[in-house]
């Protein structure tokens, strides 16, 4: 396990951008906090790194459960489970063909998750201050392309 800090949105975002940049295809990324953690924030990092146009990743995906996004190396998809709760709901959302697509997937909520996943990349944000969070990321080494370099 890894832990970062950091103490702005800004800040945030800038960190998914260097961990999205390590992302291997097909690595799936569980963002769990709650609400107002920052999921979101370091979801449009973690796309920004893999590829996504700058700015692009604007809108949570709450309402429209699963957004797809063109990134420099394949597809990213960004999901948000608060609405999809249970296996069933999950599996007729399509998220099994999301999962096995070999693309990213970027998951908010992902401790909801109840489809089954080989080797995630877990990221778990509490908020210790008003903006300090704090992020701590497990699975790098199977996932991540460059185990020691972040
Ligand atoms: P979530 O998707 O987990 O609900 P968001 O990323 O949408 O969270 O929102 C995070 C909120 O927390 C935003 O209002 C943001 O301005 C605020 N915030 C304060 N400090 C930070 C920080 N260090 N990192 C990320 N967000 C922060
Ligand atoms: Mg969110």
């Amino acid at each position: 396990m890894k832990v970062f800090r950091t103490s702005s949105p800004e800040e945030t975002r800038k960190l998914g951008e260097r961990l999205g940049s390590l992302i291997a295809p097909g690595g799936i990324v569980l963002l769990e906090g709650d609400l107002g953690a920052g999921k979101t924030t370091l979801a449009k990092g973690l796309a920004e790194g893999l590829g996504v146009g700058d700015g692009n990743l604007v809108h949570s995906p709450t309402f429209s459960l699963v957004n797809e996004y063109p990134g420099a190396t394949g597809t990213v998809y960004h999901v948000d489970l608060y609405r999809l709760q249970g296996r069933d709901e999950q599996y007729s959302a399509g998220l099994t063909d999301v999962l096995d697509s070999g693309s990213v997937v970027i998951i908010e909520w992902g401790g909801r998750l109840e489809l089954p996943v080989e080797d995630p990349i877990t990221i778990g944000i509490s908020s210790p201050g008003d903006e300090e969070r704090r992020f701590e990321v497990r699975g790098m080494d199977e996932r991540f392309k460059r185990p020691d370099s972040v």
